[in-house]
């Protein structure tokens, strides 16, 4: 028995399937989102609302809502941009909210043509709105750790918006490295100064896998607290052509890399190979995670082994 344990908050659904090439159709979503209830993760982002126009692979977030099996105990959440699209969300059997701002002002006004500051202010009242009808509050600190228009994001800016979140009422921040730009030391510093600065506030760890270092940020966040972990089945994201190119660190990859180390997650590894097969099925690929195709290691000898593919055994 573990005397350790981490959450893994599933985005696939969401952060994960915006960028895949072409539209995951709906029953394929909801078949998905109902496979990931069923393997014993505990909280999942299903969809966005973002304005259709922007991000047309999500245009069916009523619809992936009142169309999922809620299994009790899993908490589902959306991302939302503004105050319409939080009423549109709270419209829906939704249980969580979750907000985003960059650390870069630079990449939020790419992002929602604005400034970081102006992006809060309109935060406060959905956060008023979402906590009135019962709603949690996750809120993601995008450029977390890096920016690909500025460089290097201070820790003070990244402080401050934690500080902000937590001001209105948000529970637990989300602190994203959106293109990858993190590496494990920046990132074990960083975490373990913020969690002693933000007593009281849930801080969670949200990796790209850009440059490979996904899963390696992961661990440096493991070593200094950080228990929640946000990561996509099949590591979805990316460019159509190379899928999970750019994607999330793959949660197959993650709840194994966990487990091996004693932590436990509360994840079923087949019964999540069970939502990587329905990707693998409607994207016509191979899904980018490493575990998927090797299975979990095998200690011990005996059926139901998976024999590792032929190589040259040096
Ligand atoms: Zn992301």
């Amino acid at each position: 028995m573990a005397d350790d344990n981490a959450v893994i908050v599933e985005v696939g659904p969401r952060d994960g399937l915006q960028y895949e090439g072409g539209f995951f159709p709906t029953p394929d979503k909801i078949e998905l989102i109902n496979r990931l209830s069923a393997s014993g993760l505990r909280r999942i982002e299903v969809t966005s609302f973002v304005h259709p126009k922007v991000i047309p692979a999500l245009r069916d977030a009523v619809e992936v809502l009142e169309g999922i099996r809620k299994e009790p105990g899993v908490v589902y959440s959306a991302l939302v941009p503004n105050l319409k699209g939080c009423r549109r969300a709270l419209e829906t059997p939704v249980d969580e909210i979750a907000l985003f701002v960059s650390a870069s002002e630079a990449h939020n006004q790419k992002n929602v043509g604005m400034s970081s500051q102006e992006s809060l202010a309109g935060f406060k009242e959905i956060a008023k709105l979402a906590l009135a009808e019962g709603r949690s509050l996750r809120g993601y600190v995008v450029t977390a750790f890096g920016c690909p228009y500025e460089g290097a994001i201070p820790e003070q800016r990244v402080l401050a918006l934690a500080r902000a979140y937590a001001d209105m009422g948000v529970a637990e921040v989300s602190l994203g490295d959106t293109t990858g730009m993190a590496n494990p030391v920046m990132v074990r510093q960083r975490m373990a100064r913020l969690a002693g600065e933000l007593e009281g506030l849930r801080l969670a760890a949200h990796f790209h896998n850009s440059r490979g270092l996904g899963l390696a940020n992961a661990y440096a966040a493991h070593e200094a607290g950080v228990r929640i972990f946000d990561s996509s089945v099949g590591g979805l994201g990316g460019c159509p052509t190379a899928v999970g190119a750019m994607g999330n660190v793959a949660s197959e990859d993650l709840v194994n890399m966990l487990e091996e180390m004693g932590v436990d997650t509360g994840v079923d590894f087949a019964k999540l190979m069970k939502a990587t097969e329905l990707i693998e099925q409607v994207l016509s690929t191979r899904a980018a995670s490493y575990t998927s195709r090797q299975g979990r290691p095998a200690w011990q000898a005996g059926p139901g082994r998976k024999e590792p593919a032929a190589c040259s055994g040096d």
